[in-house]
């Protein structure tokens, strides 16, 4: 059948063919009495050859039974409008290759008769194109890193992704009228700005750095800023991508602290093994010069001893028994410092804290010292304490004591006199043992406590440098205390403070 006579076939032709868009005229039973050649390139026929054909042939199977449906409505309420809104449209081609399309219809009357004319576009490209940006879109919005993009003029964000929004605890529409200098508590405007001035001025293509973020709720987070210049429309714009790096600052920080710890540890178990050995070898000397010299006395004696046999040399003998006993008395002193030594490293010490008259103490410590006193050295102590009872551990006061006594004797000159105070208050005791001897030269006083430390002064008498530093430990170990004040050649004040309700471990 043909729609148009000769003349207005012309003019159809004249005007469809100057049109990119596909034509196609049917009637009201849909067979196609038109075509302009867009419409035969689109779908691959030659010329006319559409013509007579059911528009049919230009569908694809599957969307058939709704597509004669919708054009018998459209015929019936016969009015102009654009077919398929917000349903996707396909043709096929001759070769069956099927593809999308937009279709306009519009119907119009001929000669008595109904007509519709189809307008067809092909949108293959459209729609890949749609479907690639509705991909990026996806990828921007489902990413987990935060997306910001922010206008390169006004700085404010024109899209951030979901993901940014939740971390950040801000909208879209609150980050709008914000910069990234808002939610970067670190920086101000200028500083961002030097900031992305390589990236403006065209230096640098992109730029990574860290810093922190702001969230809304006043808390913060460390992250890591890839940014870079991009463009939306033709506005220019950067693209930040974030990387919250709490976990890893956190793993860091958590390396950091161990592998410090165990540097510590490794330089402390270096510094004890040092000691150790230091301590081994101050004790081979200690013991080979110590018992050495005391030893030789006591041989010398105990030869000689055997030679006085006569009667009237007991003043000899007795002289010579004096120097054994004194000198196996000082050979136990040292044992005695160098096993607490041992037993307080080793944490083996055990006290036994009780009651007792601290006369019985000092009384014992004193007859004892009487023997080493030099030429004209006396000691002189309170008599009067027999009511004192002390509660501490016996033997550390007889240790600390017979020490501070001992040093008090060996480093004052012979005619001197040592006194041994007592005071006490309510809740402390106090031991004084005051000498006028050779005293701690000032610059030697921050070490006397140190074990094997000796005062320059000092070297020419007998000792270990043990005694004060075992005192004092004991001491501490017990809640009491030790301390001293000393003047060269004026002499020495050393004090015991006891405190009289122990802290009993
Ligand atoms: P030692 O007497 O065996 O050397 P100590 O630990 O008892 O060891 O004393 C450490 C050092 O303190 C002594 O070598 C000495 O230099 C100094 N010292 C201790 N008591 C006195 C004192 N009463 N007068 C002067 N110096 C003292």
């Amino acid at each position: 059948m043909q729609v148009f006579d000769n003349h207005n076939n012309n003019i159809f032709n004249l005007l469809s063919e100057g049109v990119s868009e596909g034509i196609i005229v049917v009637n009201t039973k849909q067979i196609i009495t038109a075509t302009n050649s867009s419409t035969e390139q689109m779908f691959g026929y030659d010329k006319n050859e559409l013509i007579g054909k059911h528009l049919d042939t230009l569908i694809p199977k599957r969307y058939l039974k709704n597509h004669g449906h919708h054009v018998e409505n459209f015929v019936k309420k016969s009015e102009k409008r654009q077919m398929g809104h917000g349903r996707d449209l396909h043709g096929i081609r001759k070769n069956g290759e099927e593809f999308a399309v937009e279709a306009g219809l519009n119907p119009f009357e001929l000669f008595g008769s109904t007509y519709i004319m189809a307008l067809v576009i092909d949108i293959t490209e459209r729609k890949t194109r749609e479907r690639e940006l509705s991909h990026w879109a996806r990828i921007f919005d489902e990413s987990l890193n935060e997306i910001y993009v922010f206008d390169a003029e006004s700085y404010h964000f024109t899209n951030v992704n979901k993901e940014a929004q939740r971390n950040i605890g801000y909208s879209m529409e609150e980050l709008e009228t914000m910069t990234p200098v808002d939610i970067k508590p670190e920086l101000n405007k200028s500083e961002f700005k030097n900031l992305i001035a390589p990236l403006l001025n065209g230096q640098k293509q992109k730029l990574k750095f860290e810093t922190i973020h702001g969230r809304k709720d006043g808390s913060t987070y460390p992250v890591e800023v890839h940014l870079q210049p991009s463009a939306v429309g033709d506005k220019n714009a950067f693209v930040a991508i974030i990387l919250d790096i709490t976990e890893r600052k956190n793993y860091t920080q958590k390396l950091e602290k161990t592998v410090e710890e165990r540097t510590k540890q490794l330089r402390e178990a270096l510094i004890k093994e040092k000691e150790l050995n230091e301590l081994k070898t101050r004790f081979l000397s200690l013991v080979s010069h110590e018992f050495k010299t005391p030893l030789s006395a006591i041989l010398t004696s105990v030869t000689l001893l055997g030679k006085y046999n006569l009667t009237e040399q007991q003043e000899k003998r007795d002289k010579h028994v004096t120097t054994i006993r004194n000198k196996v008395k000082y050979l136990d002193t040292i044992l005695n410092d160098f096993l607490s030594v041992e037993r307080l490293e080793s944490g083996k010490v055990n006290y036994k804290i009780e009651d007792f008259p601290l006369s019985k103490i000092v009384n014992e410590v004193i007859y004892n010292a009487n023997m080493l006193l030099k030429n004209g050295q006396r000691i002189q102590y309170p008599e009067i304490i027999d009511d004192l009872l002390i509660t501490f551990d016996e033997k550390t006061l007889e240790l600390v004591l017979s020490n501070l006594i001992h040093n008090a004797i060996k480093y004052s000159p012979e005619d001197s006199t040592i006194n041994i105070l007592i005071e006490e208050d309510n809740d402390k005791l106090w031991l004084k043992i005051v000498d006028q001897g050779i005293g701690i030269p000032k610059s030697d006083q921050k070490h006397i406590f140190n074990r094997y430390f000796r005062a320059e002064n000092a070297v020419l008498t007998q000792g270990t440098g043990i005694g004060l530093n075992i005192a004092k430990q004991h001491l501490e170990n017990l809640g009491a205390a030790l301390d001293f004040s000393s003047e060269v050649n004026k002499g020495s004040t050393f004090i015991v403070k006891i405190p009289k309700k122990l802290n009993t471990q």
